[in-house]
């Protein structure tokens, strides 16, 4: 079933209104194992409108629209696909009767620009709308499913999943897993993956990039769903044992998820001294339930006197080697683990731009000191990208070779 879903409204067109709705649909429909080949996003015009559903007519067989039920002028998708159907919109007595209804009970007057919304085209039938004036609408027709749901997403989604499943499910299963990566750069992942050739009959595979970690995603479709999860598993498998040193999880896993399991795990006292990624390791951390176990102290250390005051960095150092070196970030760590009684310490200085870069060195230049009660190894990483994403990656980084280490 090749499905589209068709976004209608001026606000999604010109940017004042980010486009939830397609993004709540596509994994719905994904779930439900609907092929979604076509997204498109069309303003509040009569003609416009009229070429995208005609276009989409042709091409897919269900097609579920959000936006331009409402009472005004700009409002006009049931009159444009009726009008490309070939249906007439009749009134029905009974959804007005409901609408007064609910304009009585919130108090307020119907207008007569409400009396649009009880009209619906012949032979299609009204999806309730409980919490809203606007009720949807499903067609059937010439074995095409047609579904328009109203544009406020919490009258879209409510609607979708008490009315939509049934009407449109397909004896068609979608079956994913994710495998996470980190430490291992698409481009170098993806020819691997082409290498190995492993996609099967009813299965693909794909890769998604964020930030430092790397997601690979494998679907299968089909109408035996056991079957599906067989080749999966033999796909999995052969994923686990060629990337091993750097997957850290499976589908939403994230990784200081990871990294605070392996710490409570092993019982372990971290303490972490960040310069230029502000907090931001921390902040991970923080997230993960049960962080308090493992986090002893975070130390934000910014300045050049923040470190010599809260760990003690040698202002000889930072005068001969300059805040951003492999000598400061030993010296944050080891000043952090003299300090408190930790198990495992985590420095990190760097130069995330745009300002600060020298002549050698670069902007996206970064140390981390992972320090151990024995032992401790410093990381030099050049990373690419603006200062947000030279934060987040070297944020990945760190808490990458926090996993290794455990
Ligand atoms: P409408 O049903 O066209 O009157 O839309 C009503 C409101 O729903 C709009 O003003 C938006 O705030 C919201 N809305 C409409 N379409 C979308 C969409 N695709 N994604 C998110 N919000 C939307
Ligand atoms: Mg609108």
């Amino acid at each position: 079933m090749i499905a589209e879903i068709i976004t209608i409204g001026t606000e999604i067109t010109t940017g004042s209104t980010l486009n939830t709705n397609a993004f709540f649909l596509s994994q719905k429909l994904f779930e439900i194992g609907a092929e979604t080949y076509y997204q498109t996003t069309v303003d509040d015009d009569e003609k416009r409108l009229m070429d995208v559903i005609n276009i989409a007519l042709n091409r897919s067989d269900l097609i579920i629209t959000t936006g331009g039920l409402g009472p005004t002028k700009d409002d006009m998708t049931k009159e444009v696909i009726s009008k490309a159907l070939g249906l007439e919109l009749e009134l029905d007595p009974v959804m007005e009767e409901n609408i007064k209804n609910l304009f009585d009970r919130m108090g307020r007057c119907m207008s007569n620009n409400n009396v649009k919304q009880a009209t619906k085209p012949k032979g299609s039938s009204f999806i309730e709308n409980s919490i809203g004036t606007a009720p949807g609408i499903y067609i059937n027709k010439d074995n095409k499913k047609l579904i328009m749901l109203p544009g406020p997403p919490r009258e879209m989604k409510l609607m979708f999943n008490n009315h939509i499943k049934d009407l449109i499910h397909d004896d068609l299963f979608i079956v994913s897993k994710s495998v996470n990566t980190v430490g291992i750069g698409e481009s170098s992942l993806e020819s691997k993956l082409v290498e190995l050739n492993l996609a099967s009959v009813n299965t693909s595979i794909a890769t998604f990039a964020k930030d430092g970690t790397v997601e690979i995603k494998i679907i299968g479709k089909g109408k035996d769903k056991e079957q599906i999860q067989l080749e999966i598993n033999s796909i999995i498998k052969t994923i686990d044992e060629e990337f091993d040193k750097y997957i850290y999880g499976y589908d939403n896993v994230e990784l200081e998820e990871i990294v605070v399991k392996k710490l409570i795990n092993k019982g372990y006292k971290i303490g972490l001294c960040e310069s230029c990624t502000g907090g931001l390791v921390s902040s991970l951390i923080t997230k993960v339930p049960g962080a308090s176990n493992v986090l002893e102290r975070a130390i934000v250390s910014y300045s050049n006197s923040s470190k010599i005051e809260e760990v003690n960095v040698k202002s000889a150092t930072l005068e001969k080697y300059g805040a951003v070196s492999e000598e400061t970030a030993y010296e944050m760590a080891k000043g952090l683990m003299d300090k408190v009684n930790l198990d495992l310490v985590v420095s990190i200085t760097g130069i995330a731009g745009p300002d600060g870069e020298t002549e050698d060195k670069p902007i996206g230049l970064v140390y981390i000191c992972i320090m151990t009660k024995e032992n401790y190894k410093i990381i030099k990483s050049n990373f690419n990208g603006n200062r947000t994403l030279i934060q987040n990656r070297t944020a990945i980084k760190a808490l990458d070779e926090i996993r290794k280490i455990l």
